[in-house]
């Protein structure tokens, strides 16, 4: 049978930038206490697929939205502020995530100040609209990367590749606590907050990254992310990352990821029919 499904979803606009906005599906605070969230807008592979699953199963879906591109872009007369919406969930992340993309920017100008101010407005309208951060809330993320990675020596672009967490960890990369690298893509991988997880996912042969739990303490691993914050705040937390096209180099990985998103329904979160 095919189900054909009227996906439902509201648009919020950031007040201060209209232009900004967050599409929604489904709501925050039924049963099951799930958040999803998309933050880079050109990493859209598997989105109508989580939009059904959430449709179906409950929980919330935000995925951002501005200019179709990764970055947020905010106008501050006479400026442009370019931010990476996943680097602004903490007050020292923001910080490094502005001078980072606007190094021309000194940091005691109004328009720092007011980059930092929206910077941060703009992640409470976030974790906000994906619920109540007191009960015990799972978070999902949805990501995509480049083929490879930049340096693989196979013309691999980006920095996400389960072979590249492995050699960061080689490397003594303090964010990491463990790597399991099996079969399929090495651009098709979790990225977890819980041991638990970890472990169930390196039995059933995913490709899987845990993160360490001294990011959520050490001042030096503040980048403002969401798995750093979610760490902090001992969320349980899951991304779900995969290949996709970037100007016709490499490919979509649709199926793949649709499976890795049934998998975390189905079996880390036991949510199914
Ligand atoms: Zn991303």
């Amino acid at each position: 049978m095919n189900l054909i499904f009227v996906l439902l979803s509201q648009i919020i606009a950031f007040p201060a930038q209209p232009n900004i906005k967050l599409e929604v599906v489904g709501q925050a605070s039924v049963t099951p206490n799930l958040a999803i969230f998309a933050p880079h807008e050109n990493e859209n592979v598997v989105n109508d697929y989580v939009s059904q699953k959430v449709t179906k199963y409950g929980g919330v879906f935000v995925i951002l939205r501005q200019n179709k591109e990764r970055w947020i872009r905010f106008n501050i007369d006479p400026f442009e502020v370019k931010i990476d919406p996943n680097r602004i969930f903490t007050e020292s992340g923001r910080h490094k995530n502005i001078i980072k993309h606007n190094p021309k920017l000194r940091t005691n100008t109004y328009v720092f100040h007011r980059a930092m101010l929206l910077s941060k407005r703009l992640a409470k309208l976030i974790t906000h609209t994906m619920g109540n951060t007191d009960s015990s809330p799972i978070w999902l993320a949805i990501h995509n990367n480049t083929h490879g990675y930049r340096g693989d020596n196979k013309q691999g672009r980006g920095d996400i590749s389960i072979q590249l967490y492995q050699q960061k960890l080689a490397n003594n990369a303090t964010f990491i606590k463990a790597v399991s690298q099996q079969y399929g893509d090495e651009d098709d991988l979790f990225f977890v907050t819980q041991q638990q997880d970890f472990n169930t996912l390196q039995q059933n042969g995913w490709n899987v990254v845990l993160q360490h739990p001294q990011v959520g303490v050490n001042p030096e691993e503040d980048n403002g992310s969401l798995s750093m914050y979610a760490q902090k705040l001992g969320i349980r937390y899951i991304n779900i990352e995969a290949e996709r096209s970037t100007y016709n180099f490499g490919e979509d990985h649709l199926i793949k990821q649709q499976q890795m998103v049934d998998f975390v329904f189905n079996q880390l979160l036991d949510i199914k029919d």
